[in-house]
Protein backbone atom coordinates (compact mmCIF):
# COMPACT_ATOMS: atom_id res chain seq x y z
CA UNK A 1 0.00 0.00 0.00
CA UNK A 2 1.49 3.29 -0.90
CA UNK A 3 0.51 7.03 0.96
CA UNK A 4 -2.02 7.26 -1.43
CA UNK A 5 -4.08 4.43 0.19
CA UNK A 6 -3.76 2.32 -2.46
CA UNK A 7 -1.31 -0.38 -4.48
CA UNK A 8 -1.10 1.46 -7.77
CA UNK A 9 2.20 3.09 -8.04
CA UNK A 10 1.69 6.24 -8.80
CA UNK A 11 -0.94 8.76 -7.07
CA UNK A 12 -4.16 8.92 -9.63
CA UNK A 13 -6.14 11.90 -9.16
CA UNK A 14 -9.03 9.54 -10.23
CA UNK A 15 -8.98 7.89 -7.67
CA UNK A 16 -8.54 10.08 -5.09
CA UNK A 17 -11.31 11.81 -5.69
CA UNK A 18 -13.65 8.59 -5.95
CA UNK A 19 -12.10 7.82 -2.01
CA UNK A 20 -13.12 11.08 -1.28
CA UNK A 21 -16.10 12.26 -2.94
CA UNK A 22 -17.16 8.43 -3.35
CA UNK A 23 -17.65 8.97 -7.62
CA UNK A 24 -15.79 9.70 -10.31
CA UNK A 25 -15.15 13.76 -10.71
CA UNK A 26 -15.97 14.15 -14.32
CA UNK A 27 -15.33 17.29 -16.34
CA UNK A 28 -17.32 18.87 -18.72
CA UNK A 29 -16.29 21.47 -21.04
CA UNK A 30 -17.23 24.26 -21.45
CA UNK A 31 -16.09 27.18 -23.51
CA UNK A 32 -17.63 30.70 -21.99
CA UNK A 33 -16.14 32.68 -24.77
CA UNK A 34 -12.91 34.04 -22.99
CA UNK A 35 -9.67 35.17 -24.94
CA UNK A 36 -5.88 35.08 -23.78
CA UNK A 37 -3.99 38.40 -23.29
CA UNK A 38 -1.25 36.52 -25.73
CA UNK A 39 -3.73 36.52 -28.77
CA UNK A 40 -6.39 39.71 -28.35
CA UNK A 41 -3.26 42.44 -28.18
CA UNK A 42 -3.09 42.67 -24.15
CA UNK A 43 0.29 41.29 -24.26
CA UNK A 44 0.58 40.32 -27.92
CA UNK A 45 -1.59 38.58 -31.29
CA UNK A 46 0.76 35.71 -31.93
CA UNK A 47 -0.20 33.27 -29.02
CA UNK A 48 2.00 30.73 -27.60
CA UNK A 49 3.69 29.36 -30.26
CA UNK A 50 2.15 25.69 -29.67
CA UNK A 51 -1.27 27.25 -29.51
CA UNK A 52 -4.56 26.13 -31.50
CA UNK A 53 -7.51 25.64 -29.04
CA UNK A 54 -9.33 25.68 -32.06
CA UNK A 55 -10.93 21.80 -32.97
CA UNK A 56 -10.12 20.61 -29.16
CA UNK A 57 -13.81 21.45 -27.99
CA UNK A 58 -16.13 18.87 -28.06
CA UNK A 59 -18.76 19.79 -30.76
CA UNK A 60 -21.09 20.82 -28.35
CA UNK A 61 -18.78 23.79 -26.71
CA UNK A 62 -19.86 26.52 -28.80
CA UNK A 63 -19.81 29.97 -26.67
CA UNK A 64 -22.36 31.36 -29.09
CA UNK A 65 -24.56 28.69 -26.68
CA UNK A 66 -25.04 30.00 -23.45
CA UNK A 67 -23.69 27.87 -20.59
CA UNK A 68 -26.11 25.87 -19.40
CA UNK A 69 -27.27 24.82 -22.61
CA UNK A 70 -23.77 23.41 -23.48
CA UNK A 71 -23.70 22.00 -19.51
CA UNK A 72 -27.38 20.19 -20.90
CA UNK A 73 -25.67 18.90 -24.15
CA UNK A 74 -22.19 17.83 -22.64
CA UNK A 75 -24.55 15.76 -19.93
CA UNK A 76 -25.98 13.97 -22.31
CA UNK A 77 -23.06 13.15 -24.61
CA UNK A 78 -21.17 12.02 -20.79
CA UNK A 79 -23.78 10.22 -19.39
CA UNK A 80 -23.79 7.86 -22.25
CA UNK A 81 -20.33 7.38 -21.73
CA UNK A 82 -19.57 7.16 -18.24
CA UNK A 83 -22.90 5.80 -16.72
CA UNK A 84 -21.07 5.51 -12.73
CA UNK A 85 -20.25 9.31 -12.76
CA UNK A 86 -22.24 11.28 -10.66
CA UNK A 87 -20.14 14.15 -9.77
CA UNK A 88 -20.03 16.69 -12.77
CA UNK A 89 -18.17 20.14 -13.15
CA UNK A 90 -17.90 22.32 -15.50
CA UNK A 91 -13.99 22.44 -16.84
CA UNK A 92 -13.20 26.13 -18.27
CA UNK A 93 -10.70 25.37 -20.37
CA UNK A 94 -10.47 26.74 -23.67
CA UNK A 95 -8.07 30.19 -23.58
CA UNK A 96 -8.04 31.94 -19.98
CA UNK A 97 -10.38 31.59 -18.26
CA UNK A 98 -9.47 34.34 -15.23
CA UNK A 99 -9.19 37.05 -17.99
CA UNK A 100 -12.28 39.64 -17.46
CA UNK A 101 -13.25 41.61 -14.68
CA UNK A 102 -14.40 40.22 -11.49
CA UNK A 103 -17.60 41.16 -11.81
CA UNK A 104 -17.87 39.49 -14.96
CA UNK A 105 -15.94 36.11 -13.76
CA UNK A 106 -18.29 35.92 -10.72
CA UNK A 107 -20.96 35.94 -13.67
CA UNK A 108 -20.11 33.17 -15.56
CA UNK A 109 -18.82 31.17 -12.49
CA UNK A 110 -22.80 31.61 -10.78
CA UNK A 111 -24.07 30.70 -13.91
CA UNK A 112 -22.20 27.45 -14.21
CA UNK A 113 -22.27 26.61 -10.83
CA UNK A 114 -26.47 27.34 -10.51
CA UNK A 115 -26.91 24.15 -13.28
CA UNK A 116 -28.46 21.83 -10.75
CA UNK A 117 -26.08 18.76 -11.97
CA UNK A 118 -22.57 20.80 -11.65
CA UNK A 119 -20.84 20.66 -8.23
CA UNK A 120 -17.90 22.86 -8.77
CA UNK A 121 -15.16 24.24 -11.26
CA UNK A 122 -12.24 23.61 -13.15
CA UNK A 123 -10.62 27.08 -13.88
CA UNK A 124 -7.85 26.73 -16.58
CA UNK A 125 -5.99 29.66 -17.06
CA UNK A 126 -2.36 31.58 -17.13
CA UNK A 127 -0.36 32.19 -14.00
CA UNK A 128 -0.35 36.06 -15.09
CA UNK A 129 -3.74 36.18 -15.55
CA UNK A 130 -4.80 36.35 -11.92
CA UNK A 131 -4.90 38.78 -8.71
CA UNK A 132 -6.26 38.92 -5.21
CA UNK A 133 -9.46 40.23 -6.00
CA UNK A 134 -10.16 37.47 -8.37
CA UNK A 135 -8.36 35.01 -6.01
CA UNK A 136 -11.23 36.23 -3.30
CA UNK A 137 -13.67 35.76 -5.44
CA UNK A 138 -12.69 31.98 -6.33
CA UNK A 139 -11.86 31.10 -2.36
CA UNK A 140 -15.12 31.96 -1.44
CA UNK A 141 -16.87 30.14 -4.02
CA UNK A 142 -14.32 27.32 -3.36
CA UNK A 143 -15.85 27.85 0.30
CA UNK A 144 -19.20 25.83 -0.82
CA UNK A 145 -18.28 24.22 -4.04
CA UNK A 146 -15.04 22.29 -5.40
CA UNK A 147 -12.87 24.63 -7.43
CA UNK A 148 -9.60 23.89 -8.97
CA UNK A 149 -7.43 26.43 -10.46
CA UNK A 150 -5.12 25.47 -13.15
CA UNK A 151 -2.19 26.91 -13.87
CA UNK A 152 -0.43 26.65 -17.67
CA UNK A 153 3.09 26.39 -16.14
CA UNK A 154 4.78 24.66 -19.16
CA UNK A 155 7.98 25.13 -18.49
CA UNK A 156 10.72 25.65 -15.55
CA UNK A 157 13.13 27.43 -17.77
CA UNK A 158 12.34 31.28 -18.64
CA UNK A 159 14.06 30.97 -21.93
CA UNK A 160 11.91 28.20 -22.90
CA UNK A 161 8.89 30.02 -21.90
CA UNK A 162 10.67 33.37 -23.90
CA UNK A 163 11.05 30.92 -26.88
CA UNK A 164 7.52 29.58 -27.28
CA UNK A 165 6.23 33.23 -26.74
CA UNK A 166 4.51 32.37 -23.64
CA UNK A 167 5.02 35.98 -22.45
CA UNK A 168 4.93 35.42 -18.42
CA UNK A 169 7.93 34.27 -16.36
CA UNK A 170 8.23 31.19 -13.70
CA UNK A 171 8.11 33.61 -11.03
CA UNK A 172 4.74 34.53 -12.56
CA UNK A 173 3.52 30.85 -12.28
CA UNK A 174 5.28 30.67 -8.89
CA UNK A 175 4.05 33.66 -7.72
CA UNK A 176 -0.02 32.65 -8.99
CA UNK A 177 0.52 29.39 -7.31
CA UNK A 178 1.58 30.73 -3.80
CA UNK A 179 -1.40 33.00 -3.95
CA UNK A 180 -3.71 30.31 -4.87
CA UNK A 181 -2.28 28.07 -1.97
CA UNK A 182 -2.61 30.68 0.41
CA UNK A 183 -6.19 31.31 0.23
CA UNK A 184 -7.01 27.42 0.55
CA UNK A 185 -7.97 26.94 -3.61
CA UNK A 186 -6.94 23.63 -4.75
CA UNK A 187 -4.08 24.26 -7.66
CA UNK A 188 -3.06 22.47 -10.28
CA UNK A 189 -0.60 23.17 -12.90
CA UNK A 190 -0.05 21.75 -16.81
CA UNK A 191 3.72 21.01 -17.59
CA UNK A 192 4.67 20.13 -21.79
CA UNK A 193 7.60 17.87 -21.68
CA UNK A 194 9.72 18.06 -24.90
CA UNK A 195 9.65 22.04 -25.65
CA UNK A 196 12.37 23.20 -28.09
CA UNK A 197 15.36 24.03 -26.26
CA UNK A 198 15.36 21.77 -23.57
CA UNK A 199 17.63 18.65 -23.22
CA UNK A 200 15.90 15.54 -21.56
CA UNK A 201 18.04 15.86 -18.36
CA UNK A 202 16.34 19.46 -18.38
CA UNK A 203 13.07 18.55 -18.36
CA UNK A 204 13.50 15.90 -15.59
CA UNK A 205 15.18 18.68 -13.64
CA UNK A 206 12.26 20.95 -13.40
CA UNK A 207 11.26 18.22 -11.03
CA UNK A 208 12.55 19.84 -7.65
CA UNK A 209 11.31 23.00 -9.07
CA UNK A 210 7.75 21.33 -9.16
CA UNK A 211 8.29 19.31 -5.78
CA UNK A 212 8.90 22.86 -4.30
CA UNK A 213 4.69 24.28 -5.10
CA UNK A 214 2.26 24.32 -3.14
CA UNK A 215 0.23 22.42 -5.87
CA UNK A 216 -2.37 19.33 -5.64
CA UNK A 217 -3.04 18.32 -8.89
CA UNK A 218 -0.38 18.27 -12.37
CA UNK A 219 -1.11 17.24 -15.61
CA UNK A 220 1.62 16.35 -18.22
CA UNK A 221 1.36 17.06 -21.82
CA UNK A 222 4.43 15.64 -24.54
CA UNK A 223 5.00 18.01 -27.02
CA UNK A 224 3.09 17.85 -30.21
CA UNK A 225 3.09 19.59 -32.87
CA UNK A 226 -0.44 20.42 -33.94
CA UNK A 227 -1.33 22.18 -37.61
CA UNK A 228 -1.98 25.69 -37.98
CA UNK A 229 0.28 27.30 -34.84
CA UNK A 230 3.75 29.08 -35.34
CA UNK A 231 5.44 26.03 -33.94
CA UNK A 232 4.19 24.05 -37.40
CA UNK A 233 6.11 26.87 -39.50
CA UNK A 234 9.18 26.19 -37.30
CA UNK A 235 8.97 22.32 -37.43
CA UNK A 236 9.17 22.29 -40.99
CA UNK A 237 11.99 24.37 -41.20
CA UNK A 238 14.29 23.42 -38.70
CA UNK A 239 13.30 19.76 -37.67
CA UNK A 240 16.90 19.41 -36.10
CA UNK A 241 15.58 21.86 -33.10
CA UNK A 242 13.11 19.66 -32.02
CA UNK A 243 13.37 16.49 -30.42
CA UNK A 244 9.63 14.91 -30.21
CA UNK A 245 9.29 12.15 -27.82
CA UNK A 246 8.13 8.69 -29.71
CA UNK A 247 5.70 6.86 -27.00
CA UNK A 248 8.25 3.89 -25.67
CA UNK A 249 10.71 6.24 -25.23
CA UNK A 250 8.26 8.98 -23.24
CA UNK A 251 6.99 6.23 -21.15
CA UNK A 252 10.43 5.79 -19.83
CA UNK A 253 10.91 9.28 -19.30
CA UNK A 254 7.52 10.40 -17.39
CA UNK A 255 8.18 6.68 -15.62
CA UNK A 256 11.65 8.84 -14.33
CA UNK A 257 9.78 11.89 -13.73
CA UNK A 258 7.16 9.90 -11.32
CA UNK A 259 9.71 8.48 -9.30
CA UNK A 260 11.00 11.76 -8.32
CA UNK A 261 7.62 13.59 -8.39
CA UNK A 262 6.06 14.41 -4.25
CA UNK A 263 4.11 11.93 -3.40
CA UNK A 264 1.14 13.79 -2.34
CA UNK A 265 0.86 15.81 -5.99
CA UNK A 266 -2.38 13.67 -7.75
CA UNK A 267 -1.42 13.16 -10.80
CA UNK A 268 -4.55 14.33 -13.20
CA UNK A 269 -2.79 12.86 -16.50
CA UNK A 270 0.60 11.88 -17.90
CA UNK A 271 0.01 12.77 -21.15
CA UNK A 272 -2.05 14.29 -23.88
CA UNK A 273 -4.34 13.07 -26.12
CA UNK A 274 -4.92 15.21 -29.36
CA UNK A 275 -6.97 14.33 -32.62
CA UNK A 276 -4.54 12.54 -34.83
CA UNK A 277 -5.73 14.61 -37.66
CA UNK A 278 -4.60 17.70 -35.99
CA UNK A 279 -0.87 16.83 -35.23
CA UNK A 280 1.79 17.55 -37.99
CA UNK A 281 4.83 16.43 -36.69
CA UNK A 282 5.88 12.87 -34.67
CA UNK A 283 2.78 10.88 -34.16
CA UNK A 284 1.63 8.25 -32.04
CA UNK A 285 -1.09 6.42 -34.09
CA UNK A 286 -4.16 6.00 -32.55
CA UNK A 287 -3.40 5.12 -28.99
CA UNK A 288 -5.70 6.28 -26.37
CA UNK A 289 -4.55 7.61 -23.33
CA UNK A 290 -6.15 4.41 -21.29
CA UNK A 291 -3.55 2.17 -23.21
CA UNK A 292 -0.48 4.97 -22.27
CA UNK A 293 -1.55 5.23 -18.66
CA UNK A 294 -1.28 0.93 -18.95
CA UNK A 295 2.42 1.30 -20.16
CA UNK A 296 3.79 3.61 -17.98
CA UNK A 297 1.80 1.71 -15.14
CA UNK A 298 3.47 -1.69 -16.39
CA UNK A 299 7.20 0.33 -17.02
CA UNK A 300 7.35 1.48 -12.98
CA UNK A 301 6.48 -2.10 -12.11
CA UNK A 302 9.26 -3.53 -14.42
CA UNK A 303 11.57 -0.53 -12.68
CA UNK A 304 9.89 -1.71 -9.69
CA UNK A 305 9.55 1.83 -8.51
CA UNK A 306 6.56 4.35 -7.85
CA UNK A 307 5.90 7.99 -7.46
CA UNK A 308 7.81 9.95 -5.10
CA UNK A 309 10.57 7.03 -4.66
CA UNK A 310 13.01 9.36 -5.27
CA UNK A 311 11.87 12.52 -4.27
CA UNK A 312 14.23 14.49 -2.79
S1 LIG B 1 -1.82 28.44 -24.92
FE1 LIG B 1 -3.25 29.63 -23.69
S2 LIG B 1 -2.09 31.44 -23.19
FE2 LIG B 1 -1.06 30.56 -24.97
S3 LIG B 1 -2.01 31.56 -26.74
FE3 LIG B 1 -3.10 29.65 -26.34
S4 LIG B 1 -4.86 30.28 -25.11
FE4 LIG B 1 -3.34 31.93 -25.00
Amino acid sequence: MYPWGNTRRFNSWSDTARRIYGSRVQKLTVNAGFSCPNRDGTLGFGGCTFCNNEGFNPSYCDPSKSIEQQIDQGLRFIRKRYSRASMFVAYLQAYSNTHASREYLEQVYRDALSHPDISGLVIGTRPDCIDPGKLDLIADLASRYFIRLEYGVESCYDRTLKRINRGHSVADSERAIMMTAERGIKCGIHLIMGLPGESRQQMLDQVDVVNKLPIDTIKFHQLQIVKGTAMEGEYEQNPENFDLFGLKDYISFIAEFAERLRPDIAVDRFAGEIPPRLIAGKRWGNVRYDRVLAMIEKRLEEMDTWQGRLCK
